[in-house]
């Protein structure tokens, strides 16, 4: 039969319904489970792509240039790596920095050398203003959202649209001296999918702030993660705010985590070559050089930035069934009673699932009695807070193809179950 939205049924065909969908809860939470949709990792089929990195680079081929890549030293990394990376990004070698295992560790420094000493744009530290504030574009990646609470900024939500924030309110916000900086993923964003357009790029790059040294974190976690025969061109960014005379304003990171192994990659920083040279002063402290040897073996690895293109639609084949297999299981379920909406992503990791307001958490509750583990909801969103309530990340790469398809659709079920008994009590 013909599905109707919810709004359209009827009391009797509601409790029908519910008793129908209950039955089936039932039914499932009894079996236990026991899946996973919480992280973004890879699945191990996609780990297997690189198993040849564990033997590179091989006895007796330690030279990088010069370089002993077995030594001590060289903070800006390999200048092979940085070439190629510079290559995927659309910049110059020398705007690019290859740093050790994690992004993550990058965006952290950055932050903390900016907190202890400032900027080279910077007036004073930024901990000597007490009144700090970030700017976080919503859904966004939880993990950028725990450092800048953790470092005490007064995070301030700014919802995405289809081609990336509302610039007039982020223009807005950022004249308060106060707001310091903006997380960004520009490509294929965590958990949403969607990428800035160029329009708003270049009015990132322009707007007037009121901090001389807000600084932008230009996370392009993503920037070869297509789901598409494709890739998207990475927006030169540093150009783009040269041009408007806020040379300083982006600095960029990405890794290869979600390319060879998730942990045991290789970092990037890409900014102008004197911001870079402001954080190698200050990383080169706490450290007195990169893994080199890993850093060699992707470059073998790789060989080009072609070589790492067509390595990504390996991920792509991989990738693609569980992202096809979540649609037609949400669409399976929900299609036609108009409770949720779905993001279809053209890369990435993640699909954004959008439920009736007030009801993500309950949901997830439900998923994790009929045991499948979801995000907590609100996850993507400072401080853990969804002020709708209404946003559930899904991550579909890492279970196999089977268990994505059972796992998505016991979140449909939890999902129309709870909107099912929403409609009854109205
Ligand atoms: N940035 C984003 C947007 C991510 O989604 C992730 C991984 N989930 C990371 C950074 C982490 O990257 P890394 O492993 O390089 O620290």
């Amino acid at each position: 039969t013909e599905r109707k939205p919810l709004t359209e049924l009827s009391g009797e065909d509601l409790a029908r319904l519910e008793s129908d969908l209950a039955a089936e809860f039932e039914e499932i939470s009894q079996i236990g489970l026991g899946l996973d949709l919480t992280r973004g990792k890879p699945s191990a089929a996609q780990l297997d792509l690189s198993e040849r990195l564990l033997g590179l680079p091989e006895p007796g081929d330690h030279l990088a240039g010069k370089t002993d890549v077995r030594n001590y030293g060289g903070i800006t990394g390999i200048a092979e790596l940085r070439a190629l990376m510079a290559e995927i990004l659309g910049v110059r070698p020398d705007e690019v920095y290859a740093c050790d295992n994690a992004s993550l560790s990058v965006m952290y420094d950055l932050i903390s050398f900016a907190l202890l000493f400032g900027t080279e744009d910077s007036p004073r530290p930024w901990i000597e203003d007490t009144d700090r504030k970030w700017l976080c574009l919503v859904p966004g990646y939880d993990r950028h959202f725990a450092v800048t609470e953790k470092f005490g900024f007064e995070m301030i939500p700014v919802e995405m649209g289809p081609e990336g924030p509302d610039m007039d309110e982020v223009e807005r916000l950022a004249a308060d001296p106060a707001v310091k900086g903006l997380w960004a993923v520009p490509i294929y964003s965590n958990p949403t999918g969607l990428t800035l357009s160029d329009h708003v790029i270049e009015r990132l790059a322009k707007m007037e702030t009121g901090a001389p040294d807000f600084r932008v974190i230009w996370d392009n976690a993503y920037v070869v993660h297509t789901l598409a025969a494709d890739f998207p061109k990475a927006a030169n960014v540093l150009e783009a705010a040269a041009n408007a005379g806020h040379p300083n304003r982006f600095w960029q990171v990405c890794s290869t985590s979600k390319i060879t192994f998730a942990g045991a990659g290789v970092s990037f920083l890409s900014a102008t070559e004197s911001e870079l040279a402001w954080y190698g002063k200050h990383a080169g402290v706490r450290t007195i050089g990169p893994n080199k040897v890993n850093q060699l073996a992707h470059v073998r690895f790789f060989e080009t930035a072609e070589g790492l293109r067509q390595h990504m639609q390996l991920h792509r084949e991989i990738l693609v069934p569980k992202f096809e297999a979540s649609r037609s299981a949400l669409e399976a379920r929900l299609g036609g009673y108009e409770v949720a909406s779905w993001t279809d992503p053209e890369g990435g990791y993640f699909i954004d699932l959008s439920v009736g307001d007030g009801t993500a958490t309950q949901i997830v509750e439900m998923a994790a009695k009929a045991g499948v583990a979801l995000t907590p909801a609100g996850a993507a969103y400072p401080y853990g807070k969804d002020p709708n309530d209404r946003h559930i990340r899904l991550a579909p790469t890492m279970p196999p193809l089977d268990e994505v398809e059972k796992a998505i659709d016991v979140v449909g079920l939890c999902t129309l179950l709870c909107a099912v008994r929403k409609a009854q009590a109205v």
